[in-house]
């Protein structure tokens, strides 16, 4: 089992002190310490970074210059975790949502990276700004150069909002990760089941259509024995070229109910969203992207 709030502390820690001005155009921050010059090479499909160290303790990191600007500064910050959590690679080919079959050093640099490139105190306070929705996790995404669903995870799991972000892969629920407001309320999405009928995300992909936002969800269709009577937003993405399907949910002000739901099938004992302890990045309350 991953700890995951041990890796947050650590990149908090490694984080601490330094100029973050500038991290949205220059990882060199991060980088320089750690001792690493950053190259590029074109790799093949599916690798994304490796880092050579030396032996006076200096490395380059070196990351795949066929892919993309978000997904580069993703390794960059990935392997960073590697050399400063002094973890080894194994980069074989996984699914990034495959919690189970994926690599716990792995998962590890993931959660680290998340950290690096949205700090947690900037990122909160700008999704504190206003209420989910889908042009803010662009804006966000923009604004902190990362993926889609990297932004929207770490947004739902963040916002004040009683919030989740979906990630869904052919017809399966793979991941949610859940704001603090709505685990508080005891609400479950149940991982591996299939992705609910009646649901946007249900509708996309049976009908093959991109994108849509429905403002009256029944609440019952996402959680796991929720009551019926409550409406959800829901806005959906579908790329079938990936077969991945992405939704956020959210309640808006006083559309949910007011105290925890009492979930007689029972809330699970161990926190376990798709195999992550939560991944809000707030350490005092004990999350995606595909890449390797
Ligand atoms: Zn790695």
């Amino acid at each position: 089992m991953v700890d995951e709030l041990a890796i947050r502390t650590a990149a908090r820690q490694f984080m601490a002190g330094l100029d973050l001005s500038n991290i949205h155009q220059d990882l060199s921050a991060y980088t320089k310490k750690v001792k690493a010059k950053l190259g590029k090479e074109e790799m093949d499909e599916g690798q994304s970074g490796y880092t050579l160290t030396k032996r006076d303790g200096s490395s380059v990191i070196i990351v795949n210059e066929l892919e993309c600007r978000e997904r580069q500064r993703f390794s960059t910050c990935h392997e960073v975790g590697h050399i400063v959590l002094g973890l080894k690679s194994d980069h074989s080919e996984t699914p990034s949502w495959s919690y189970s079959k994926r690599d716990e050093n792995e998962i590890a640099c993931d959660i680290f990276a998340a950290e690096l490139l949205m700090p947690f105190d900037a990122f909160k306070r700008d999704v504190d700004q206003e209420e989910p929705s889908f042009v803010l996790v662009e804006r966000l995404r923009a604004q902190y150069v990362v993926s889609f669903s990297a932004c929207a995870s770490r947004l739902a799991a963040v916002t004040q909002y009683p919030c989740a972000f979906v990630t869904m892969s052919s017809s399966v629920i793979r991941h949610a990760s859940r704001s603090k407001a709505l685990r508080d309320l005891n609400a479950w999405i149940v991982p591996k089941s299939p992705i609910p009928p009646g649901s946007v995300a249900h509708r996309l992909v049976k009908d093959g259509d991109w994108s849509g936002e429905d403002a009256a969800v029944s609440q019952d269709l996402w959680f796991q024995d929720w009551p019926k009577g409550y409406d959800l937003m829901e806005l959906a993405k579908h790329y079938p070229t990936y077969d991945e399907t992405f939704s956020l949910l959210w309640f808006e002000e006083d559309s949910g109910p007011d105290e925890p739901v009492k979930n007689f099938a029972g809330v699970p004992v161990e926190e376990d969203d798709g195999g992550l302890k939560e991944l809000d990045g707030q350490l005092s309350f004990q999350k995606k992207t595909r890449r390797r």
